[in-house]
């Protein structure tokens, strides 16, 4: 049975025309668990189907995040990047040497935000949090 939550079905139950391409390109975002930008995913549909151009890319993206199935996500380079609207919610902590992205969830943070838009009168609905950082030295190597 085919799974009913990923972003293909999705795009069909929201009435969004799937041409092949689309197809894969929707296909190619299922399989992402990291946070590709519209290049990488140009890249890995084009390895299942060297006829996608980057502007269907860019399109479909663009459409998908119209749509609420995608949410644009940006790490600070200036670069969009996408993942899936609907994984659980997470934060990121971006490693300003290397790129790499550590996902995390806090629920000191989640309890936090609650309790400020409360104290400002609202309820929240949602956050995003982005920390950057650079790896501390090892542990027991010489201070200062
Ligand atoms: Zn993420």
């Amino acid at each position: 049975m085919a799974k009913t939550n990923t972003i293909v079905h999705r795009c069909e139950t929201s009435g969004l025309r799937l041409t092949s391409q689309r197809r894969i390109i929707a296909s190619v975002l299922d399989m992402s668990r990291d946070h590709p930008d519209v290049e990488e995913l140009h890249a890995r549909a084009a390895a299942r189907d060297p006829g996608i151009s980057l502007a269907t890319v860019y399109r479909t993206v663009k459409t998908l995040e119209e749509a609420g199935i995608l949410e644009k996500v940006d790490f600070g380079d200036g670069r969009a990047r996408y993942e899936d609207a609907e994984r659980d919610h997470h934060d990121h902590l971006i490693d300003m040497e290397t790129g790499k992205v550590i996902e995390f969830v806090d629920p000191e943070i989640e309890a936090l935000q609650e309790r400020i838009a409360a104290k400002l009168g609202y309820r929240l609905l949602g956050h995003r949090l982005e920390l950057y950082g650079t790896r501390k030295p090892e542990d027991g190597g010489q201070q200062g």
